[in-house]
């Protein structure tokens, strides 16, 4: 908005937080009490009673519409159902707006102070036979055109008898399987997720730091809950590295809320005073499924600074209706992405070997990312609610959310320039300790920046022509990925025919074939072709995600043939001869390709400074982690 452009601009950030601080307390009106019914969680049909004062006269309610985090307007609107107005136990009628279809008009009777909302919602995702995670739009109606900070709202949960209750909500008291919550305003509530399940179990974190962290876990089994002690020790490291990182807290208390489930879907979700984590059942359970997992919770914590505290003006909306504005993706979750890696490999969810390996295989995407010459960074962060999609066909020429991994590389770059023109004295660790840190320690509370903000104290950190440096980053068209921040940090991409563990990993996870860096194609386990890269031996040979192989070289396609026939393909100068098939036909064709297997590696420049060594060694006295398998 324009209106929150000027306010930036002419106040400091000093003044910003005192204007929040005063505009956060809520109404005096009494509160509207909401509660959510999750007894037939597992049904997948989820109800909430909603009481609201109201006035005689037309009212408009509405449902949450543009979701904090998931940056577009995916609010479940389609999912809820069943909905009842009713007041002194009559019911209304009400109609749907014919435009904003998440808005419903209702007219209140003369003489009615109270109305009554029942609502059913639709469930199917973050839920399994065994828990649930309430994210409270997929039940809440309110008053529209009313900012949410200024609602206030008391909420409670009944669960399923005998399930546990983990969130950052604070409990005031309990009655059978439900549990009532201290009045809070909606912007909070909304983002306050409860974690409930059958085998559920809360654990205090790092005792020694204020205020109080804890993981609140939940899996489909009781066993799924005996996280293991390599996981434990890291996440408490995590605390204090975090805490020594950012040089402040912005929470009362902070829950990481974990599911372990096959069923309830992956996640990863941000709050001001939690997050929302899913993971598949053994998602933490052995070393492979570790490695790939290891930055989400880093990555989620770290938004409780970067992205919820500290939020793109574009992003800090007065409610859930009006349009967000991404274009500062690249700092919200960029810059996120940067630092949840750094603390995975300085807490030890990631040792400094398999941080060096995530790192390559990323920025050897974005060096084969052909979509990079007609879409700039900035635009997939602008274009972001519409590229949330998963479909992989030509996605590399489309682009996706690429602002998370060109941001890695590009705070990466800042981080580096930073300790080189300082020789060594400062690094982003002095941005960040001006930029999420300023103001000490605070509750929950949103303060916005601009661009200009951020370009204002990065020369407040080291003086330098930031603002070229960040927007000819952002907005360039190359086909080749910024990789100066690894060149700095005394290592350089390379390609050899072995993949690192980490890639073998991701590969273990979707079955198939990677020929992504070699051939230019990436096949599933039964040789169906997900992606063709744009400009590769595999495009020239005009193969496209969709078809499927059925033979290479003679032999039925499987992931050790095919991968075997790129292998030979080493000084050879005959091609690889695939047989495919497309919808009910079949062709044979050549791929003109003669350099082997490559997968991306970070190799060291020998006689240059280790600054990406020196980025990744923990701040604190972190604790050793262990090595046993299981506790
Ligand atoms: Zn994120």
């Amino acid at each position: 908005m324009m209106k929150g452009h000027i306010f930036m601009r002419r106040f400091s950030l000093g003044c910003l937080i005192a204007l929040l601080m005063v505009s956060i307390p809520v109404l005096a009106e009494a509160p509207i009490h909401i509660t959510a019914d999750l007894t037939e969680a597992p049904r997948k049909l989820w109800h909430a009673e909603i009481t609201l004062p109201v006035q005689p006269g037309p009212l408009t309610l509405t449902a949450a519409k543009w979701i904090p985090g998931t940056h577009m307007s995916s609010g479940p609107i389609d999912d809820i159902t069943g909905i009842v107005f009713r007041a002194n136990g009559k019911t209304l009628s009400w109609r749907r707006d014919d435009v904003d279809l998440y808005a419903f008009h209702v007219m209140v009777p003369e003489g009615v102070s109270t109305l009554d909302v029942h609502v059913d919602a639709i469930v199917t995702s973050r839920v399994s036979d065994k828990l649930a995670m309430l994210e409270w739009e997929k039940v809440l109606v309110y008053p529209a055109e009313t900012p949410v900070r200024n609602i206030e709202i008391q909420p409670s949960i009944k669960v399923p008898e005998g399930w546990g209750v983990g969130t950052a909500l604070t409990p005031t008291g309990t009655e059978g399987s439900t549990t009532h919550f201290a009045p809070v305003s909606l912007e909070m509530l909304e983002d306050s997720p409860i974690l409930t399940g059958k085998y559920f179990k809360e654990i205090p974190l790092a005792p020694d730091v204020t205020p109080k962290h804890y993981l609140d876990v939940a899996g489909d089994a009781a066993e799924d809950i005996n996280l293991r002690p390599q996981f434990l020790a890291a996440l408490n490291n995590l605390v204090h590295e975090a805490s020594a990182m950012y040089s402040s807290h912005h929470y009362n208390s902070y829950h990481f809320l974990l599911t372990l489930s096959d069923y309830a879907g992956g996640e990863g979700l941000e709050h001001h005073q939690s997050s929302d984590n899913g993971v598949d059942e053994n998602g933490f359970a052995d070393d492979q499924h570790a490695l790939i997992e290891a930055d989400l919770l880093c990555h989620e914590f770290t938004h409780s600074w970067n992205g919820k505290y500290r939020r793109p003006a574009g992003l800090a909306t007065p409610d859930y209706a009006t349009p967000m504005k991404g274009e500062l993706l690249w700092v919200y979750e960029g810059m996120t992405q940067y630092l949840g890696n750094v603390l995975a490999a300085r807490s030890g969810f990631r040792t400094p070997e398999q941080y060096r390996e995530a790192l390559a295989f990323s920025a050897a995407q974005l060096d084969n990312r052909p979509g990079r010459i007609w879409r700039n960074t900035e635009d997939t962060a602008i274009a972001a609610s519409i590229l949330r999609g998963d479909n992989p066909a030509w996605s590399n020429w489309r682009r996706g959310q690429d602002y998370y991994q060109e941001g890695e590389l590009l705070w990466l770059d800042v981080d580096t320039t930073i300790r080189q023109l300082t020789h060594n004295k400062k690094s982003l660790h002095d941005f960040l300790v001006l930029f999420v840190g300023k103001g000490g320690n605070t509750g929950p509370m949103v303060v916005p920046y601009t661009f200009d903000d951020l370009v204002m104290l990065l020369n407040q950190v080291v003086p330098n022509d930031w603002a070229n440096f960040l927007h000819e980053r952002i907005t360039s068209l190359s086909p080749h990925a910024d990789l100066a921040g690894i060149e700095h940090g005394g290592y350089k991409l390379v390609y050899t025919d072995k993949p690192t563990s980490y890639e073998r990993a991701l590969l273990s996870r979707r079955g198939g074939y990677d020929g992504w860096f070699s051939a230019g194609l990436r096949v599933g386990r039964d040789g169906s072709i997900v992606d063709v890269r744009v400009n590769s031996a595999a495009d020239q040979a005009k193969l496209f995600p969709g078809e499927r192989i059925i033979a290479v070289n003679g032999r039925v396609f499987s992931p050790e043939s095919f991968g075997d026939a790129l292998k030979e393909t080493k000084g050879s100068s005959a091609p690889v001869h695939v047989v495919v098939q497309s919808d009910t036909y079949v062709y044979s064709l050549d791929i003109e390709y003669h350099d082997g297997e490559k997968y991306p590696r970070l190799e060291r420049v020998e006689g240059t400074p280790a600054l990406l060594d020196d980025i990744i060694k923990p701040m604190t006295n972190v604790q050793p982690i262990p090595t046993e398998k299981k506790s």
